[in-house]
């Protein structure tokens, strides 16, 4: 069954309207008729399922004749704090922390980051589209909340409750991501934060262990920024049984 984003569904409403891209997907693309059947999820944990009853312009009416809610949400609360990577990668990394189940996103500047204007601190529509397309396609009905970029310092502060880790390669002090991960209280929350391309200065070491962070190692070899943050959220999900 095709599935359609749509930030407007009334839980209990007996029609949704599909709009805009996703209309001109279902359209154009995908060719669905009057009567074939869909789902439209609305990205905070409601999804619809029905058919097409109309197709109008600029817009489909879908009745709907079931509901679910939160489908397939890790039961772990995972945050993943990222240092801002070049060009497009921060759109993969959204695209692979939503497959993988994270509840939210934030990218953070370092001295070793690409700068960032002020107007692009969430990269407008583009991060959450990758967001939105990754949770259509892993079937997820929640999309991660994705944070404006903030300094490292600021991020560390509003890193919530539960354990907090802190990826460090090479020589530092540091303990297996495995060991850290043994202390923490089931299903209870975790932030993760993964260096940018430059990597972590020794001050933003100090400055994470001081808010609490652990630095941890995910194995001997040095991996690129968005490797580590793919290895270390599946190490996670898979110690939260998440991912088996
Ligand atoms: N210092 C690295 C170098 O010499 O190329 C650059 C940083 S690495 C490309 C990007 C980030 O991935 C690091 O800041 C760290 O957060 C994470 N990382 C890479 N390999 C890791 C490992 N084996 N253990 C823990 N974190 C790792």
């Amino acid at each position: 069954m095709r599935r359609f984003f749509s930030e407007d569904i009334t839980a209990g409403a007996e029609a949704v309207r599909i709009s805009g891209d996703e209309f001109t997907h279902l359209k154009r693309v995908l060719r669905l008729k009057q009567g074939d059947p869909v789902a439209v999820f609305d990205g905070k944990g409601l999804e619809v399922t029905g058919r097409i009853a109309a197709m109008e312009a600029g817009y489909a009416i879908v009745s709907v004749e079931g509901t679910t809610t939160n489908r397939l949400e890790s039961k772990r609360r995972v945050r993943l704090l990222q240092g801002l990577l070049k060009s497009d990668k921060p759109e993969f990394v959204i695209q692979k922390a939503t497959e993988l189940g994270v509840a939210a996103i934030t990218f953070f500047t370092t001295s070793r980051t690409v700068p960032i204007s002020n107007g692009a601190k969430t990269k407008g529509t583009r991060w959450k589209k990758a967001a939105i397309e990754a949770a259509k396609q892993c079937g997820r009905t929640r999309l991660p909340e994705i944070t404006p970029v903030a300094a490292l310092k600021d991020t560390l502060k509003e890193s919530g409750e539960g354990i907090k880790l802190i990826l460090r390669e090479g020589e530092g002090k540091t303990i297996p991501i495995k060991d850290a991960l043994k202390n923490a209280v089931p299903d209870s929350a975790i932030a993760v934060a993964v260096g940018p391309e430059g990597g972590f200065s020794a001050e933003d070491i100090a400055i994470a262990e001081k808010a609490g962070f652990i630095a941890v190692s995910i194995g001997p070899r040095i991996l690129r920024a968005e490797t580590a943050a793919i290895a270390a959220l599946s190490i996670i999900q898979c110690e939260a049984g998440d991912l088996q």
